[in-house]
């Protein structure tokens, strides 16, 4: 009796570390009719290492050319009759609109990423968080699936055509986790942080550990529609070992012919400030897939941040 109380609790702690990690659930609201980017403007932005005050009267609405074969020309189209400012802002100044970020986490203060000319490759990490107002278009990745799990239109359209053929050479890349909102993506956060404050380390301690694993609201490209967690048959969750699987092969050989990378490889992890995950794929364009697995580059290389 008592080692059947004793599985039972453990399997609840296990169930719950398993729901608040970083590829917990997605969001999987239908609605999605808004453009990549909305009330964002930005002057042609190479750059996101600067980040730009757009309290100014910001135009811009991202026109999506239909073109399926060039999944970059997405672009903005800016109608900003301002001038961005350099001040350089702080996280208070970057709130507002929908998504406005506070942090009281000690040791975590990003500021807005930039979007940059090619919007998929904006960064957000621990130092950037997303722009106040920045909502992707929703669009279901692979609709055979009852979760219905969302990417940004352009990014999900790509997915599928990754799933695809990947199907056709016997892997079978089943979408666990993509779109999550910024609620949704605090709350994760702040469960690890008492999950951690529990197991006895310091506020600062739990909040610096819980970041390695989940990064803060605003500051994970889930959010930004450009990330997919991956699994596979049999698993019914994102796991370490996925790297031994032949879907994971498959994605190494060929997931940046579809504009996919591996954002956090195992060599890496100082860059990125995020532990190893195999399951973690993001959506940059098939350009930069391309440079990016050609040089070795990790994302914040590539982009000159690191
Ligand atoms: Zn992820």
């Amino acid at each position: 009796m008592k080692k059947s109380l004793m599985l039972t609790l453990t399997l609840l702690l296990l169930a719950g570390l398993a729901a608040c990690s970083e590829e917990a659930a997605s969001e999987t609201t239908p609605t999605a009719t808004t453009p990549l980017l909305t009330a964002y403007a930005t002057t042609a932005a190479t750059s996101i290492a600067t980040t730009t005050e757009t309290t100014t009267t910001s135009t811009a609405v991202a026109t999506t050319t239909t073109s399926t074969t060039t999944p970059t020309t997405l672009t903005t189209t800016t109608t900003t009759t301002t001038t961005t400012t350099t001040k350089q802002p702080t996280a208070s100044t970057n709130s507002g609109g929908n998504a406005s970020y506070s942090y009281d986490y000690p040791g975590i203060a990003p500021v807005a990423a930039k979007v940059p000319a090619d919007p998929y490759l904006i960064c957000v990490n621990r130092n950037y968080h997303l722009p106040a107002n920045y909502e992707p278009a929703l669009q279901v990745c692979v609709p055979s699936y009852p979760e219905k799990i969302q990417m940004e239109a352009t990014a999900a359209t790509q997915y599928k055509k990754m799933y695809d053929a990947a199907k056709a050479d016997g892997a079978e890349l089943i979408p666990y986790s993509g779109y999550r909102s910024s609620a949704r993506q605090k709350a994760n956060f702040e469960r690890l942080i008492r999950t951690n404050v529990d197991r006895g380390h310091s506020y600062a301690e739990a909040v610096n550990l819980a970041a390695q694993v989940i990064l803060p609201p605003g500051c994970t490209e889930h959010s930004a529609g450009l990330a997919m967690d991956i699994t596979r048959p049999g698993y019914w969750d994102t796991r370490d070992d996925f790297d031994t699987t032949k879907e994971f092969a498959w994605l190494k050989a060929h997931a940046h012919e579809y504009g996919f990378i591996l954002r956090y490889p195992k060599e890496k992890t100082a860059v990125t400030q995020i532990i190893y995950e195999p399951w973690h794929w993001r959506y940059v364009g098939v350009g930069p897939a391309t440079a990016m697995k050609v040089s070795g580059k990790c994302l914040e290389e590539y982009l000159g941040l690191a």
